[in-house]
């Protein structure tokens, strides 16, 4: 397994793969640790988790610059995603508790009912490389918390990202087994899911990783949640702030190096404010600065690989020979390293990559809308269904197109983004399931029904 810096094209570091006896030896341990693991008082279990968050910031420059190094992101972003990941574990710490407390129902005189939240064994949390810290990070936090052990099996170009946070949590003082890291490639996540081992199995990856795990997990009778891509729309009302519009606009686009699910990928503009919008938000993607993602002004860096940034032109190429206009960019720069430029594509035909399929990089697509109605419509012609932003100064109509719109997470004049105190995740093509809040700690809890009948005439009676 290789570690390489998609900016220099050097190779930092070449790992073994866990072969089928290490993964069988992981698995045993996790699963005998879960065993122990899950009868420790939740307050420990906290605490271990409030000391993941000082590991985190304690070493927070140097887990940094290894996932910029690792994947491309700017340094600035990758120290606040970092601070991100401390964030979600002080999060946990502090509401775990109170989120898996027993949930009393009053159902009938003489009867104590509730519901506990009990943990399901190992899972298995299956990553992409984006944010190489935060989404491993969301899944392990509220898990860990819960009861649960954690398998990690990462992108295969991030192996360096992925044996440091097992080392966070070893830091911290977790027992071994309680987080693992298989060093492992997609090839042998089937028999991972299908282990009578594991209980549970989470991506956070492609719509096509996510039919074929859906299908392992199904298959098998496991519980599953799916975190998949999306097209995000990013909706301009013609009362819209434009200046803000196109400046959040640009920024959604291009964040981590436009390599985000939840960034905006196609920009739905009302024709009274289209003309105004396009020409600051193309002003605004031009004036991004492209360059070496170690130095903190940089804005963009490179894709994360050399096979994605080819798989993106050729989606801008397909998408442009089938009568899409090009505003800007549109080609791999000239320099070593995979650099992409921001792009902007008008006149983008329904059937061509970049009005059907996710563009994961910087490219943006903007559509012109005649009315309100055809907004919404226009946002809802994709098979995604992640997050959506809209853009207008009148709050009601705001909260009114927002029911119409086909997403797991609706933002008004502000770009989509995780919380960790917020629910995280899309509907249809985007995936099931949801991350953080006390969502996020349910999901992989057996939400146990109680029922005490007291027979005694002396017990305590509870309603
Ligand atoms: P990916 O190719 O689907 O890879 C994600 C993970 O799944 C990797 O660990 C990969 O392993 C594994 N994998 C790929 N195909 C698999 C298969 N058929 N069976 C089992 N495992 C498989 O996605 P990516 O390129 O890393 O990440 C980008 C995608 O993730 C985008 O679509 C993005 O929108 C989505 N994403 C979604 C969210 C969300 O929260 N909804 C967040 C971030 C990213 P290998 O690396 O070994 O191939």
């Amino acid at each position: 397994m290789e570690s390489l810096n998609p900016a220099t094209e050097e190779v930092l570091e070449t790992f073994d793969a866990d072969d089928e006896t290490s993964v069988d030896e992981k698995l045993q341990h996790a699963h005998e640790t879960y065993e122990e693991w899950k009868e420790r008082p939740i307050e420990e279990r906290q605490r271990l988790l409030s000391k993941a968050g000082d590991v985190l910031r304690e070493n927070k420059q140097k887990y940094a610059e290894m996932m910029t190094k690792e994947m491309g992101k700017p340094v600035s972003s990758a120290v606040s995603e970092v601070e991100k990941c401390a964030w979600v574990c002080d999060y946990y710490a502090e509401h775990a508790g109170e989120f898996l407390q027993d949930e009393r129902i009053g159902t009938e005189p003489g009867v104590e009912s509730y519901i506990s939240y009990e943990p399901l064994g190992p899972v298995l949390a299956v990553m992409p490389w984006n944010f190489p810290f935060w989404q491993v990070f969301r899944f392990a936090a509220p898990n860990l918390t819960a009861g649960n052990v954690g398998l990690l099996k990462h992108a295969s170009n991030v192996p360096q990202c992925a044996l440091a946070i097992q080392e966070v949590f070893e830091e911290a003082g977790y027992p071994e087994g309680a987080f693992t890291t298989l060093l492992v490639g997609s090839d042998t996540v089937e028999d991972i899911i299908t282990d009578e081992r594991i209980a549970a199995t989470t991506l956070t990856g492609s719509t096509g990783a996510g039919r074929s795990i859906g299908e392992n997990a199904g298959g098998s009778l496991k519980k599953s949640v799916l975190e998949l891509g999306g097209s995000d729309p990013f909706v301009v009302l013609p009362d819209a702030d434009i200046e803000d519009a196109a400046t959040t606009g640009a920024q959604a686009r291009c964040l981590n190096n436009g390599q985000s699910c939840i960034a905006a990928k196609r920009f739905v503009v009302h024709e009274d404010a289209y003309d105004e919008f396009l020409e600051r938000f193309t002003e605004e993607m031009e004036s991004m600065t492209i360059g070496d993602p170690m130095d903190e002004d940089t804005d963009i860096g490179p894709q994360a690989r050399e096979d994605l940034m080819e798989g993106l032109h050729e989606q801008v190429e397909d998408s442009i020979e089938a009568g899409a206009t090009l505003e800007l960019g549109g080609e791999p720069l000239d320099r070593e390293g995979a650099y992409y430029p921001p792009t902007v594509l008008t006149d983008v035909p329904d059937d061509s990559p970049a009005g059907e399929e996710e563009m994961f990089g910087p490219v943006a697509s903007v559509f012109r809308v005649g009315d309100t109605e055809e907004a919404i419509e226009r946002a809802n012609k994709t098979r995604f269904g992640l997050g959506a932003s809209i853009w207008t100064q009148d709050k009601k109509q705001a909260k009114e197109v927002a029911r119409e719109i086909e997403a797991g997470m609706v933002f008004v004049n502000e770009l989509v983004k995780s919380d960790p105190r917020l629910p995280f995740g899309g509907v249809k093509d985007s995936g099931y399931g949801r991350e953080l809040a006390h969502h996020g700690i349910h999901e992989f809890t057996n939400k146990k029904t109680m029922w005490v009948t007291d027979v005694s005439d002396t017990d305590e009676m509870v309603e």
